[in-house]
């Protein structure tokens, strides 16, 4: 039986999470059930079931998939045939949280992301003291919301305002006149403003002025929200590169991850969301979805995760703590054996429900001859690198990457955006911590990189791109204007289309390269992974 509980109702929710998770085999086994017999009729499930909906006609006949083999299905339902080409409802929404916000609901229906922003945070000025949580789906987009609020000049995302000094045109000059900027033109967005906004407050417009006016920003969340208890966004992953920057903004505030979800389905839950971020850990929740589990088999090379052909695939209760898997899912929404792309490590269980550490995506982001450099290896490197940027009051506020193929031997490309932690200060990198930089990422990288580098001498040296503040949001920019989602946007950590190269090679404003060759021999003795 699947659960029905109240969701605001917390003893309900704890006895659903204890239930579940106990009988984590018969859940599943009747979400498989209820999945198969509500989407039977489905062209897709007629096609390779016939009618046979056990669960062992299930596994044997169903492809495990990829969003390429599902793209068909879902650009026909998009090009206005029916939803029930996978699915037996209509689809009405992609992603939604059931969730009490400060700014009034009607807002987040404003197209137009820059008055919607504006809009929100103005909610949450004038509210501050009400505000008890600052959340966001991604530690990204949480950080793209806080620069929004101090750097609304710099940002080219608001092209109409960044000739404009925040104090003017922001949204202090709003609190202290009582009214909205003219520029705020979206009924919704007007209509839910005038709720709070409603008459001048220059008290308030003085204090958020003086704070604002300081000269570092550290701990200046806590100090705009002074009863905020936590800052809940996913910061796992590929958003751990934004934490020593949520630490630096957020003063101390418990920084919450308790969700690891997708656009695909709901998946798990940290039930211990005061940990630190480093030991996170996902609960599945067993009533989300039919969940297996494709082994993540690591190769002997030191290379990271490598899926052979003859995978192994695992029900959600069969997986073995330690082991590397990808979750593969069937949805009550239309998606059948489809794999997440997700890498995830066993750390336990809860009741009969795994615990999974988020490892990354199952994606080699840079690769020249026999190296292949893993999103997750790319994050450590990067991580261990930028260690030597904090005695000099410098932050890596965003990066990526790339292969550059038009020299020989190629070689692999950091673009590094850098933010100062001291207010209004030039960010001008020391030529010297630079290259060391470079050094320590190269010798990070795993030994087949290493020797790619040192003896074969097939792969030349790493260059680092000092890229000018805001190129990331233009690139963000880039990729929304193509159709990707601003609040779920997340910059991918490596760049081939020809279009997004230029965006960051235009806004180049130094390049390092290492001065030393990496070791090999010496690290070989060390990595074991
Ligand atoms: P989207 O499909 O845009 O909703 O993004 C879903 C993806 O975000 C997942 O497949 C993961 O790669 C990533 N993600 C979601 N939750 C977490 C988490 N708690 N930790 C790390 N990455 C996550």
């Amino acid at each position: 039986m699947l659960p029905r509980f109240d969701p605001t109702n917390h003893k309900a929710c704890l006895s659903v999470l204890e239930d579940t998770t106990s009988n984590a085999k018969q859940v599943q086994d009747s979400v498989l059930e209820a999945i198969l017999s509500c989407n039977a009729q489905t062209e897709y499930l007629r096609g390779f079931l016939s009618g046979q909906l056990d669960k062992q006609s299930f596994k044997k006949n169903l492809p495990i998939v990829t969003y390429e083999d599902c793209r068909s299905y879902i650009d026909r339902i998009a090009n206005g045939e029916s939803f029930n080409l996978i699915c037996d409802r209509p689809f009405i929404v992609l992603l939604t949280r059931d969730k009490v916000q400060i700014s009034p609901h009607e807002m987040t229906t404003c197209e137009d992301t820059t008055q919607r922003m504006f809009c929100q945070l103005l909610c949450g000025l004038l509210q501050r003291e009400n505000v008890s949580r600052l959340d966001a789906p991604f530690a990204s987009s949480f950080l793209k919301g806080f620069f929004f609020l101090g750097l609304l000049h710099l940002s080219p995302l608001l092209g109409r305002a960044r000739d404009v000094t925040w104090r003017i045109t922001g949204m202090n000059s709003n609190i202290r006149t009582g009214r909205v900027s003219d520029w705020i033109t979206d009924a919704q967005c007007l209509s839910g403003i005038s709720k709070f906004l409603t008459g001048p407050n220059p008290e308030l417009a003085g204090l958020i002025e003086q704070e604002c006016s300081k000269t570092s920003w550290e701990g200046i969340v806590k100090r705009l929200w002074p009863k905020a208890k936590c800052i809940e966004a996913i910061i796992t992953g590929s958003m751990a590169q934004y934490i020593p920057m949520l630490e630096f903004y957020c003063g101390g505030l418990p920084l919450v991850s308790s969700l690891y979800v997708s656009s695909e389905c709901s998946i798990g839950v940290n039930i211990d969301p005061l940990s630190k971020p480093c030991v996170f850990s996902y609960t599945i929740i067993p009533s989300m979805a039919y969940f297996e589990f494709l082994e993540v088999k690591k190769d002997h090379q030191e290379t990271g995760h490598d899926l052979t052909e003859n995978h192994v695939v695992v029900d959600l209760v069969d997986v073995k703590i330690g082991h590397d898997y990808e979750p593969v899912v069937t949805t009550f929404s239309g998606l059948y054996r489809y794999r997440v792309g997700d890498v995830l490590r066993v750390t336990g269980y809860y009741n009969n429900a795994p615990k999974f550490r988020f490892v990354g995506r199952q994606k080699v982001v840079l690769s020249i001859d026999m190296d292949k450099t893993y999103e997750e290896d790319l994050l450590k490197v990067v991580a261990n690198a930028t260690l030597l940027l904090e005695p000099h009051d410098l932050m890596l506020t965003d990066f990526t990457s790339r292969v550059d193929s038009s020299s020989f031997p190629r070689h692999y490309v950091l673009y590094w955006e850098l933010g100062s932690k001291v207010k209004d200060v030039k960010v001008e990198p020391d030529p010297k911590v630079m290259e060391k930089c470079c050094f320590t990422v190269e010798e990070s990288l795993d030994s087949v990189y290493r020797k790619g580098r040192r003896n074969d001498k097939n792969i030349g040296p790493l260059e680092l791109k000092v890229v000018r503040s805001g190129a990331f949001d233009e690139l963000m920019s880039f990729f929304v204007s193509r159709g990707s989602s601003v609040s779920q946007y997340k910059t991918p950590r490596s760049v081939t289309n020809e279009d997004a190269v230029k965006i960051l090679e235009a806004a180049v404003v130094s390049k390092f390269v290492s001065r030393k060759i990496p070791s090999w021999e010496l690290h070989e003795l060390h990595s074991s992974r």
